[in-house]
Protein backbone atom coordinates (compact mmCIF):
# COMPACT_ATOMS: atom_id res chain seq x y z
CA UNK A 1 0.00 0.00 0.00
CA UNK A 2 1.51 3.27 -1.26
CA UNK A 3 0.44 6.29 0.42
CA UNK A 4 -0.02 9.37 -1.65
CA UNK A 5 -0.41 13.55 -0.61
CA UNK A 6 -3.13 14.98 -3.30
CA UNK A 7 -4.43 18.30 -4.34
CA UNK A 8 -6.47 19.65 -6.01
CA UNK A 9 -4.25 19.44 -9.36
CA UNK A 10 -1.27 17.33 -8.03
CA UNK A 11 0.14 13.86 -6.61
CA UNK A 12 3.08 13.98 -4.54
CA UNK A 13 4.37 10.60 -4.18
CA UNK A 14 7.34 9.56 -1.69
CA UNK A 15 10.92 9.12 -3.14
CA UNK A 16 13.36 7.94 -0.59
CA UNK A 17 14.44 11.56 0.20
CA UNK A 18 11.76 13.64 -0.53
CA UNK A 19 8.31 14.07 -3.17
CA UNK A 20 7.80 13.54 -6.41
CA UNK A 21 5.24 15.71 -8.13
CA UNK A 22 3.15 14.24 -10.49
CA UNK A 23 0.22 15.91 -12.65
CA UNK A 24 -2.94 14.18 -11.37
CA UNK A 25 -4.88 13.47 -14.33
CA UNK A 26 -2.40 11.65 -16.52
CA UNK A 27 0.33 10.74 -13.53
CA UNK A 28 3.24 12.26 -15.53
CA UNK A 29 6.56 13.40 -13.33
CA UNK A 30 6.26 17.63 -13.40
CA UNK A 31 9.55 17.52 -10.50
CA UNK A 32 10.13 16.65 -7.46
CA UNK A 33 10.84 18.66 -3.47
CA UNK A 34 12.73 18.01 -0.73
CA UNK A 35 13.94 19.23 2.38
CA UNK A 36 16.80 17.97 4.12
CA UNK A 37 18.01 17.73 7.34
CA UNK A 38 19.49 20.98 7.18
CA UNK A 39 15.74 22.08 7.20
CA UNK A 40 16.82 23.21 3.23
CA UNK A 41 13.68 23.36 0.63
CA UNK A 42 15.14 22.50 -2.75
CA UNK A 43 13.41 21.17 -5.75
CA UNK A 44 14.04 20.12 -9.40
CA UNK A 45 12.47 19.51 -12.89
CA UNK A 46 9.78 21.71 -12.57
CA UNK A 47 7.78 23.31 -15.38
CA UNK A 48 8.86 27.00 -14.48
CA UNK A 49 5.17 27.92 -16.25
CA UNK A 50 3.14 26.40 -13.94
CA UNK A 51 3.89 28.30 -10.58
CA UNK A 52 0.52 27.61 -9.13
CA UNK A 53 1.36 24.16 -9.25
CA UNK A 54 4.96 24.50 -7.38
CA UNK A 55 2.83 26.49 -4.76
CA UNK A 56 0.30 23.89 -4.36
CA UNK A 57 2.78 21.05 -4.03
CA UNK A 58 5.10 23.66 -1.43
CA UNK A 59 1.82 23.79 1.03
CA UNK A 60 1.49 20.01 0.90
CA UNK A 61 5.09 19.11 1.89
CA UNK A 62 5.24 22.04 4.62
CA UNK A 63 1.28 20.36 5.40
CA UNK A 64 3.38 16.82 5.27
CA UNK A 65 6.08 18.18 7.82
CA UNK A 66 2.89 18.95 10.31
CA UNK A 67 3.98 22.61 9.65
CA UNK A 68 0.24 23.80 9.41
CA UNK A 69 1.49 26.63 6.98
CA UNK A 70 -1.42 28.79 6.24
CA UNK A 71 -1.51 30.44 2.73
CA UNK A 72 -2.79 33.38 3.61
CA UNK A 73 -0.83 33.81 6.65
CA UNK A 74 2.13 36.34 7.11
CA UNK A 75 4.56 32.65 6.69
CA UNK A 76 2.27 31.43 4.31
CA UNK A 77 2.65 34.56 1.76
CA UNK A 78 6.49 34.28 2.44
CA UNK A 79 6.71 31.08 1.44
CA UNK A 80 4.78 31.74 -1.74
CA UNK A 81 6.64 34.21 -2.79
CA UNK A 82 10.16 32.99 -2.02
CA UNK A 83 9.09 30.01 -3.97
CA UNK A 84 7.70 31.31 -7.04
CA UNK A 85 10.71 33.70 -7.89
CA UNK A 86 13.14 31.46 -8.83
CA UNK A 87 16.41 34.04 -7.64
CA UNK A 88 19.01 33.37 -5.56
CA UNK A 89 17.87 35.84 -2.42
CA UNK A 90 14.39 34.20 -2.64
CA UNK A 91 16.02 30.95 -2.46
CA UNK A 92 17.11 32.33 0.48
CA UNK A 93 14.33 33.50 2.39
CA UNK A 94 12.62 30.47 1.71
CA UNK A 95 15.28 28.40 3.40
CA UNK A 96 15.49 30.91 6.04
CA UNK A 97 11.90 30.24 6.95
CA UNK A 98 12.00 26.33 6.34
CA UNK A 99 14.74 26.45 9.08
CA UNK A 100 13.14 28.81 11.26
CA UNK A 101 10.00 26.75 11.47
CA UNK A 102 11.52 23.74 11.68
CA UNK A 103 14.43 24.66 13.78
CA UNK A 104 11.70 25.64 16.38
CA UNK A 105 9.38 22.59 16.20
CA UNK A 106 12.47 20.08 16.27
CA UNK A 107 14.19 21.74 19.09
CA UNK A 108 12.53 23.86 21.51
CA UNK A 109 8.96 22.26 21.19
CA UNK A 110 10.42 18.84 21.72
CA UNK A 111 12.42 19.79 24.54
CA UNK A 112 8.99 21.07 26.08
CA UNK A 113 7.43 17.74 25.48
CA UNK A 114 9.97 15.79 26.25
CA UNK A 115 10.32 17.42 30.48
CA UNK A 116 6.42 17.75 29.81
CA UNK A 117 6.54 13.52 29.93
CA UNK A 118 9.48 13.37 32.70
CA UNK A 119 7.18 15.44 34.97
CA UNK A 120 3.89 13.20 34.43
CA UNK A 121 5.37 10.07 33.93
CA UNK A 122 4.75 9.14 30.42
CA UNK A 123 6.18 6.06 29.11
CA UNK A 124 9.14 6.98 27.02
CA UNK A 125 8.30 5.19 23.79
CA UNK A 126 5.25 6.46 23.96
CA UNK A 127 5.69 7.75 20.46
CA UNK A 128 6.64 4.16 18.70
CA UNK A 129 4.28 2.44 21.28
CA UNK A 130 1.37 4.28 19.77
CA UNK A 131 2.71 5.53 16.63
CA UNK A 132 1.90 9.26 16.80
CA UNK A 133 3.83 11.87 15.61
CA UNK A 134 4.58 14.56 17.45
CA UNK A 135 1.80 17.47 16.83
CA UNK A 136 3.51 21.27 16.61
CA UNK A 137 1.17 24.27 18.28
CA UNK A 138 -0.64 25.83 15.62
CA UNK A 139 0.98 29.08 14.73
CA UNK A 140 -1.71 31.40 14.35
CA UNK A 141 -5.42 30.99 16.09
CA UNK A 142 -8.84 32.77 15.11
CA UNK A 143 -11.37 32.81 17.19
CA UNK A 144 -14.43 30.35 16.26
CA UNK A 145 -16.82 31.24 18.88
CA UNK A 146 -18.09 29.66 22.65
CA UNK A 147 -18.22 25.80 23.01
CA UNK A 148 -21.20 24.02 24.93
CA UNK A 149 -19.77 24.56 27.78
CA UNK A 150 -19.32 28.89 26.84
CA UNK A 151 -15.89 28.53 26.80
CA UNK A 152 -14.03 30.57 24.03
CA UNK A 153 -13.09 28.12 21.39
CA UNK A 154 -9.88 28.86 19.05
CA UNK A 155 -9.16 27.17 15.51
CA UNK A 156 -5.91 27.93 12.91
CA UNK A 157 -7.16 30.49 10.74
CA UNK A 158 -7.22 28.16 7.46
CA UNK A 159 -9.34 25.28 9.93
CA UNK A 160 -11.65 28.12 11.68
CA UNK A 161 -12.94 28.81 7.85
CA UNK A 162 -13.15 25.44 6.91
CA UNK A 163 -15.03 24.78 10.58
CA UNK A 164 -17.28 27.72 9.48
CA UNK A 165 -18.22 26.66 5.76
CA UNK A 166 -18.90 23.30 7.10
CA UNK A 167 -21.02 24.07 10.40
CA UNK A 168 -23.13 26.53 7.95
CA UNK A 169 -23.35 23.82 5.55
CA UNK A 170 -25.04 21.46 7.87
CA UNK A 171 -27.23 24.20 9.26
CA UNK A 172 -28.58 24.97 6.14
CA UNK A 173 -29.51 20.97 6.15
CA UNK A 174 -31.19 21.77 9.34
CA UNK A 175 -28.42 19.92 10.97
CA UNK A 176 -26.41 21.58 14.38
CA UNK A 177 -23.24 20.99 15.15
CA UNK A 178 -21.63 22.25 18.47
CA UNK A 179 -18.14 22.77 19.16
CA UNK A 180 -16.58 21.24 22.56
CA UNK A 181 -13.09 21.68 22.36
CA UNK A 182 -10.69 22.58 19.58
CA UNK A 183 -6.85 24.23 19.82
CA UNK A 184 -5.07 22.95 23.06
CA UNK A 185 -1.96 23.95 24.02
CA UNK A 186 0.99 21.45 25.31
CA UNK A 187 0.06 22.68 29.19
CA UNK A 188 -3.60 22.46 28.48
CA UNK A 189 -3.40 18.90 27.31
CA UNK A 190 -0.65 18.07 30.37
CA UNK A 191 -3.20 19.59 32.81
CA UNK A 192 -5.63 17.25 31.45
CA UNK A 193 -3.60 13.73 32.11
CA UNK A 194 -2.59 15.80 35.14
CA UNK A 195 -6.16 15.50 36.45
CA UNK A 196 -6.79 12.35 35.54
CA UNK A 197 -3.34 11.11 37.27
CA UNK A 198 -4.67 12.59 40.51
CA UNK A 199 -7.94 10.71 40.30
CA UNK A 200 -6.01 7.56 40.73
CA UNK A 201 -6.27 6.49 37.54
CA UNK A 202 -3.65 3.83 34.91
CA UNK A 203 -1.47 6.05 32.99
CA UNK A 204 -1.96 3.00 30.53
CA UNK A 205 -5.60 3.68 30.37
CA UNK A 206 -4.99 7.39 30.15
CA UNK A 207 -3.48 7.10 27.45
CA UNK A 208 -5.89 5.38 25.33
CA UNK A 209 -8.57 7.99 25.84
CA UNK A 210 -5.88 11.24 26.16
CA UNK A 211 -3.04 11.94 23.84
CA UNK A 212 0.06 12.66 25.66
CA UNK A 213 0.74 16.03 25.69
CA UNK A 214 3.32 17.48 22.42
CA UNK A 215 1.10 14.26 20.35
CA UNK A 216 -2.70 15.43 20.58
CA UNK A 217 -4.51 16.69 17.22
CA UNK A 218 -5.87 19.12 19.18
CA UNK A 219 -1.93 21.06 19.53
CA UNK A 220 -2.43 21.95 15.67
CA UNK A 221 -5.40 23.70 16.09
CA UNK A 222 -6.92 21.78 12.99
CA UNK A 223 -8.84 19.50 15.38
CA UNK A 224 -12.11 19.80 16.97
CA UNK A 225 -14.30 17.64 19.28
CA UNK A 226 -17.91 17.95 17.98
CA UNK A 227 -21.36 18.15 20.04
CA UNK A 228 -24.87 17.30 18.87
CA UNK A 229 -26.39 19.49 21.22
CA UNK A 230 -28.12 16.60 22.63
CA UNK A 231 -27.10 14.37 25.36
CA UNK A 232 -23.76 14.24 27.04
CA UNK A 233 -21.30 15.38 24.56
CA UNK A 234 -18.17 13.29 23.98
CA UNK A 235 -19.78 10.29 24.45
CA UNK A 236 -19.70 7.01 21.67
CA UNK A 237 -23.45 7.60 21.33
CA UNK A 238 -22.78 10.59 19.56
CA UNK A 239 -22.52 8.18 16.51
CA UNK A 240 -26.48 7.96 16.43
CA UNK A 241 -27.00 11.66 16.06
CA UNK A 242 -27.85 13.56 13.00
CA UNK A 243 -24.58 15.57 13.42
CA UNK A 244 -22.56 12.11 12.69
CA UNK A 245 -25.04 10.84 10.19
CA UNK A 246 -24.22 14.15 7.97
CA UNK A 247 -20.52 14.13 8.90
CA UNK A 248 -20.06 10.83 7.66
CA UNK A 249 -21.70 11.72 4.52
CA UNK A 250 -20.14 15.22 3.96
CA UNK A 251 -16.92 16.34 6.35
CA UNK A 252 -14.78 15.41 3.28
CA UNK A 253 -15.63 17.89 1.23
CA UNK A 254 -14.99 20.16 3.48
CA UNK A 255 -11.34 18.67 4.32
CA UNK A 256 -12.32 16.98 7.37
CA UNK A 257 -11.88 13.46 8.47
CA UNK A 258 -12.59 11.35 11.95
CA UNK A 259 -9.26 10.40 13.39
CA UNK A 260 -10.02 7.96 16.13
CA UNK A 261 -12.64 5.24 14.05
CA UNK A 262 -12.99 2.30 15.54
CA UNK A 263 -9.87 -0.35 16.05
CA UNK A 264 -7.67 2.25 14.70
CA UNK A 265 -4.09 1.02 14.20
CA UNK A 266 -3.22 3.57 17.48
CA UNK A 267 -5.34 1.80 20.34
CA UNK A 268 -6.53 4.87 20.49
CA UNK A 269 -10.71 4.61 21.86
CA UNK A 270 -13.46 5.03 18.86
CA UNK A 271 -13.89 8.89 19.06
CA UNK A 272 -17.07 9.93 16.66
CA UNK A 273 -16.87 13.07 17.73
CA UNK A 274 -13.15 13.93 17.21
CA UNK A 275 -12.77 15.60 13.22
CA UNK A 276 -9.38 17.01 12.15
CA UNK A 277 -8.74 19.50 9.56
CA UNK A 278 -5.79 18.47 6.80
CA UNK A 279 -5.44 21.44 4.96
CA UNK A 280 -5.50 20.63 1.09
CA UNK A 281 -4.30 16.81 1.94
CA UNK A 282 -6.43 14.05 1.26
CA UNK A 283 -4.90 10.83 2.38
CA UNK A 284 -5.73 8.16 -0.46
CA UNK A 285 -4.30 4.81 -0.59
CA UNK A 286 -4.05 3.39 -3.75
CA UNK A 287 -3.08 0.00 -3.07
ZN1 LIG B 1 -10.56 15.47 20.37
Amino acid sequence: MQILLCTPHLILAPLDDGWEIQNKQNRSRLGWLRIDQDSRLTRGQVEPEDPELLHEAAVVVGAQREQRVDPDSPLGRSLQEAFLNGDSGSENALQDICRQVVQSWQGRYADRVTATHRQLGLPEDYAEQYQLPMVQEALELSPIGQDVFERPQFMAPFAARAWRRMSRSAMADGVSMFPVSAFRSLEYQASLVQKKVERGLDIDEILKSSAAPGYSEHHSGCAIDIDAGKGKPLEEDFEETDAFAWLTEHALEFGFRMSFPRDNPHGIAYEPWHWAYTPEIWMLNLS
